[in-house]
């Protein structure tokens, strides 16, 4: 499919995802009441069961539909020696200048992007009353203290990424999952960077989610893993209801790899800021292990007792953002249109991402309706997050649920009371029909299982403006 190449005139904008992330409590900017703390945010209810439920399609991904793939839980805190042996406390730096008329710190690499605080229409450094620094390096990693005492303590940081957890652990899994080369261990969890220029909503935070795999395999098979990660983890974003033709696989040019990296590719998506990173998969060679073997002494290699092999394995990496996936999720999904002369804003969620599954809805809240609809409710809840609404118009109630992307709606009304159907309401194609009571929760299950893809797709909200 062609590629746009300016970006396309979406219903979606930064803006209105995060005024529909505050409208719905999905997101909000962490410690209002305090006036926020710059760039990190909480996310309210529907907003944990859609980050729950990406990370459970990664999971579905990694661990279920695979035999070669394990999970672990490292800890944040790690021995500083891990940041020494994989290059964060020397190297992971950005380089960074102060502006010495406003008093900002700016990213020195990120200018272009940046509006100069004073004068907006501007770059940093580029108004007249602007006095930037040179650019100096800032390392990222968040510094704390472990034990009572500040002063005696140990410096510790808190984690930059998730992966060097699994490479600290290669021995301890390798001896206890019976695995062996070609083999995984997947992780998901919090990390933390002190980003100089944070912004663009959860796009980029100084805490934030990662969903981490490093993939061990022998030395010569590296290659073509890496080929078919790339093309996984493409897959994964599609097969979710992300639209092509606004997905790409950037390869890095030689002077982006790190010393170590014989490849690296991003998955990008256009992003209403553009095209920007999602995820980067990464040809580590054998860099970590060795590092990790050499700061600790411990010999981090695989032996294979039956032909008497023996080698440091390297390592594929997959490492996404849950964050950043959920926003992705969030701006593909946004869409406005006009029903019955009102405009109707809707989440064209994939039906495993939404939030809520089904929405009860009592027609009136009398004549036993309500009494009916919770009983229809009661039966589903327990298959799928649902959710029971009684307050307001019918047409409100189906309203709020497009907002949140519910990708069904049963309404319980007096017919439901005389034959025992009820009205099931499809978010994407607006089809009302009547189905049974009974056997409603295995149809929605049945429903909810199936391919599914985004009616934006190829609808005139996608345009391409320009060339
Ligand atoms: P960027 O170039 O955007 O700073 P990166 O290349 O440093 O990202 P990685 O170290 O490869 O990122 O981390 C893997 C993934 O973790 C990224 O693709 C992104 O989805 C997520 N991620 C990294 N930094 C942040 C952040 N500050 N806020 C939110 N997500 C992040």
């Amino acid at each position: 499919m062609a590629e746009p190449t300016t970006r396309p005139t979406d219903a979606a904008t930064m803006d209105k995802i995060v005024a529909l992330c505050k409208r719905r409590g999905f997101v909000f900017a962490s410690s209002e009441i305090y006036g926020g703390l710059g760039s990190t945010y909480d996310y309210g209810h529907y907003g944990v069961l859609l980050k729950t439920n990406v990370k459970s399609e990664w999971w579905r991904a990694m661990v279920q539909e695979r035999d070669d793939i394990v999970a672990l839980d490292s800890a944040i805190l790690q021995h500083p020696r891990t940041w020494e042996a994989s290059g964060h406390l020397a190297g992971f730096t950005d380089p960074m200048v102060d502006c010495r008329t406003c008093g900002q710190r700016f990213r020195a690499d990120h200018l272009p992007e940046l509006q100069c605080p004073q004068k907006p229409s501007k770059h940093p450094g580029e108004a007249e009353a602007c006095d930037l620094t040179q650019a100096r390096d800032f390392n990222l990693m968040f510094e704390t203290t472990m034990g009572p005492v500040k002063d005696s303590g140990a410096t510790v940081y808190l984690r930059p990424e998730t992966a060097q957890g699994i490479f600290v652990n290669f021995k301890n899994v390798l001896q206890f999952s019976r695995k062996k080369p070609p083999f995984g261990i997947a992780q998901v969890g919090k990390s933390f960077r002190n980003e100089i220029t944070p912004g663009n909503f959860v796009f980029r935070t100084r805490e934030f989610e990662q969903m981490e795999m490093e993939f061990f395999v022998p030395p010569d098979d590296a290659p073509r893993w890496y080929e078919l990660w790339k093309a996984a983890r493409f897959a994964w974003y599609v097969e979710l209801g992300i639209r092509e033709d606004h997905l790409r696989l950037r390869e890095h040019d030689p002077d982006e790899l790190s010393h170590y990296s014989s490849g690296t590719a991003d998955v990008e998506y256009l992003f209403p800021i553009g095209w920007s990173e999602l995820e980067g998969i990464a040809n580590r060679g054998d860099f970590d292990l060795k590092q990790h073997a050499e700061f600790s002494g411990q010999k981090l290699e695989y032996f294979d007792g039956q032909t008497g092999e023996r080698y440091v394995p390297h390592v594929i990496e997959p490492a996404a953002g849950a964050d950043r996936a959920l926003l992705a999720f969030l701006v593909d999904a946004y869409d406005e249109d006009e029903l019955g002369g009102e405009q109707r804003t809707v989440l064209n969620l994939h039906p495993r991402l939404a939030p809520v599954k089904v929405a009860v809805l009592p027609h009136l809240r009398k004549d036993g309706l309500p009494e009916a609809a919770a009983e229809v409710y009661a039966g589903l809840r327990g298959r799928m997050q649902s959710e029971y609404d009684e307050g307001g118009s019918i047409g409100k109630r189906y309203r709020r649920q497009d907002e949140i992307g519910t990708p069904y709606c049963v309404t319980v009304d007096h017919q439901s009371l005389e034959d025992s159907t009820v009205t099931l309401r499809d978010r994407d194609t607006l089809e009302q029909e009547r189905l049974a009571m009974e056997g409603l929760s295995d149809e929605l299950a049945a429903r909810l299982a199936r391919p599914w893809s985004s009616p934006k797709a190829g609808a005139s909200s996608t345009r391409v403006t320009g060339a």
